[in-house]
């Protein structure tokens, strides 16, 4: 069985996000890029998935500018086999991403797709379940595990205030939540190693995809400045400044 994982290029979590000055979108000029956090959970599922003998190949899926490559060669050092860039030097809304990776899946037959549950860039939580209606594939999103066993997944979800677990009939795309693995890191070798394993490069004109925009980015705006707090000296005068300067008693 064949699994797929799909791996979005953003910017690296440590680093303070800055809006362009005609807040047209978010500056992308020489910030750190990095792996999702959310896809770097999905890659070590897929792998812990091989190495249970439940996958035979994980294959990695990007789409994105020549530079996701170098998500895609982090993905082969963590133990996929082969990776497919989708190029695309736009950053697509997320049903045409979903429209790409449903060709590839009809290409691939995976029994396995796992997504991260959103990007943490445009934070749009929409792909996997876009990508499940586009294949008719059951979906199990924000899995905290995923249970393989034949021709059905049990899959448990993080849901308020407990943890639900569903059965899915094969074939799943799965997204992850936080809790589902905690992923290992690449060692040299395998980073040395992957620099030789195949990395395909595909078009949408070769996957038969038209890329619309169905959305338009209107504005960025960085988040409000919060004002620095005071410190009262006793009991009687934060009372005070409750009752009188922030009216909330
Ligand atoms: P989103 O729906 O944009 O929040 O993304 C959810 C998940 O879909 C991500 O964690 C990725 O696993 C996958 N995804 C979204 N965009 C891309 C992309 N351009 N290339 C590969 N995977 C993607």
């Amino acid at each position: 069985m064949k699994v797929i994982v799909t791996v979005k290029r953003v910017i690296d979590y440590n680093v303070k996000v800055r809006v362009k000055a005609d807040g047209s979108d978010v500056d992308l000029n020489n910030v750190k890029m990095a792996m999702n956090p959310f896809c770097e959970i999905a890659v070590e599922e897929a792998i812990r998935l091989k190495e249970s003998g439940v996958a035979t190949e994980v294959i990695a899926v990007s789409v994105g500018p020549k530079a996701c490559q170098e998500q895609l060669r982090t993905a082969l050092a963590l133990g996929a086999d082969r990776a497919i860039q989708v190029e695309s030097d736009e950053q697509l809304e997320s049903l045409n991403v979903a429209k790409l990776l449903a060709k590839v899946i009809e290409q691939e037959q995976p029994g396995v797709v796992i997504l991260g549950k959103q990007a943490i860039d445009t934070d749009n939580n929409q792909t996997g379940q876009m990508l499940s209606a586009l294949t008719g594939m059951a979906q199990g999103t924000f899995a905290s595990k995923i249970d393989i066993q034949g021709d059905k997944a049990l899959v448990t979800r993080e849901v308020d205030g407990g943890l639900q677990t569903i059965e899915l009939a094969m074939p799943i795309i799965a997204t992850t939540d936080l809790r589902l693995n905690e992923p290992r890191y690449a060692s040299l070798p395998n980073i040395m190693k992957a620099k030789r394993k195949p990395l395909e490069v595909k078009t949408a004109e070769e996957l038969g995809v038209s890329i619309k925009a169905h959305t338009k980015l209107l504005s960025v705006g960085a988040p409000a400045e919060r004002k620095a707090g005071i410190k009262v000296a006793d009991v009687a005068e934060l009372v005070d400044k409750l009752k009188n300067e922030a009216k909330v008693i």
